[in-house]
């Protein structure tokens, strides 16, 4: 057995609660692939595949139909293959043994029900399922329906040839047509699950909480970053990803993480019985050697010259320092490059806007605040490489804003700025934004 894989074993093991995220990557591995153009799609779409030219079930989900009875066909004969005759497999009894009977929740984006399915009774489905519909009209108004008895209903009556507008699903409220209740800006999120879902996490945050990720590609942000951001803020929380190929461990977290490159299947094999499959397992990773005294004060001094208002102290973990920047709205943080990847909170005063550039392109901002309406997080992770500066939003009359970040302690000290006019090329539409913020160097 591996060194990797007994260590992952134990943090299973000593775990006092197992937080189990999912995305599209699990349903792969039990043979629900949304992006495939193949048999299958035939078979379970049936004519509808060709009349419409469906390239894959994505597709059959979003596709503008032009007939009402058409479309319901279509939803009505994957779920009835996906969902009604839907049998857990053994990803499903390996993970029932993973958790065993610690305090759980699964965290997915998939839309397919199967972990309810499964017999999981604590699961956050954050983009909805199929079987649930919604008022086309008054999404939010109307309440979320159970529709698993109807799509069975239709998808018979559809075999039959005997299907009609009328069997298909209406508002109890207001008789409008429903629609399905999955990843739409009508989505209505359950709220008995985002209230599970949120206490497990207030509850096992600050304890031995095992994140356990499961087919979540890097580029999938929507959960992967959130539970990464997760890991990074706390203390006593491990991290371990399986996903076939690519594999992505933020560094910050690299000693308290294990990633496997292989299938579900056989990595949930190493992790239960011990054997050695001779999967690629990397990590945990021990931070590099820490400064010596002389060479924190030197980096302080360096950064004192550039940032007037950072101070910096010891960081909760040995292998971090803990920076507080201070800014206002006449003194934001020149754009700087990110040489390696940081948490930053927001921790006093005025809401802050972070304005990120990433090195492949990207142009995102990000605000760091209590205010949970306008879209703000109390702390988010940034990737090495990419240019960030940081902006006071002077609104809550604070006068400044006071954020926290933490850095690897064995970081060079060294500040790169970015060149303003290259910057401005690779960012053409953010022009004014670079202007404002870069210094000119
Ligand atoms: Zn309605």
């Amino acid at each position: 057995m591996t060194k990797s894989i007994q260590i992952a074993q134990k943090w299973i093991q000593d775990a006092d609660a197992i937080l189990v995220t999912a995305s599209n990557g699990f349903s792969i591995s039990e043979g629900l692939n949304l992006f495939a153009n193949d048999q299958k799609l035939r078979d379970v779409l049936g004519d509808l595949t060709d009349k419409y030219q469906i390239p894959n079930l994505l597709t059959a989900f979003g596709y503008d139909y032009p007939n009402d009875l058409d479309k319901w066909r279509a939803y009505a004969r994957v779920a009835e293959y996906y969902s009604h005759d839907y049998q857990p497999g053994k990803l499903m009894d390996y993970l029932a043994k993973i958790i065993d009977d610690k305090p759980y929740y699964i965290w997915t984006s998939n839309t397919d029900h199967h972990f309810a399915l499964s017999n999981f009774k604590n699961v956050f489905e954050i983009e909805g399922n199929w079987l649930n519909g919604i008022c086309s009209a008054h999404p939010k108004e109307h309440g979320v329906v159970d529709l698993t008895d109807q799509l069975h209903d239709i998808y018979l009556k559809d075999q039959q040839g005997t299907l009609t507008a009328d069997d298909l699903p209406k508002c109890d409220e207001c008789g409008e047509p429903l629609a399905l209740n999955v990843a739409s800006e009508n989505l209505q999120i359950d709220q008995t699950q985002l209230e599970g879902f949120s206490d497990f996490v207030q509850k096992y945050q600050e304890k031995n909480l095992l994140i356990l990720e499961l087919g979540i590609g890097p580029n999938n942000q929507l959960i992967k970053g959130p539970s990464t951001q997760l890991v990074a803020a706390t203390n006593k929380s491990h991290y371990i990803t399986i996903n076939k190929g690519e594999v992505s461990i933020p560094e910050i977290i690299g000693e308290r993480s294990i990633g496997f490159s292989s299938s579900i299947e056989d990595a949930f094999e190493e992790l239960t019985t011990g054997k050695d499959l001779g999967l690629k397992v990397t990590g945990p990773v021990k931070p590099q050697a820490e400064l010596s005294p002389d060479e924190q004060k030197e980096q302080l001094e360096f950064l004192k010259q550039i940032f007037p208002s950072y101070m910096i102290e010891r960081g909760v973990r040995p292998s971090e320092l803990s920076i507080y920047l201070t800014i206002d709205p006449k003194h934001m943080s020149h754009l700087h490059l990110l040489k390696e990847g940081q948490a930053w909170m927001y921790s006093l005063g005025n809401s802050a806007l972070v304005h990120c550039f990433t090195r492949d392109g990207k142009y995102y901002q990000v605000q760091l605040g209590l205010d949970k309406s306008k879209k703000q997080v109390h702390g988010f992770y940034i990737e090495a490489g990419t240019a960030v500066a940081f902006e006071d939003l002077n609104d809550n009359g604070a006068g400044f804003s006071q954020l926290s970040g933490s850095i690897p302690s064995n970081s060079s000290g060294e500040i790169l700025l970015p060149q303003k006019s290259a910057l401005i090329e690779m960012f053409p539409s953010q022009a004014e934004v670079i202007n404002r913020l870069a210094a000119d160097a």
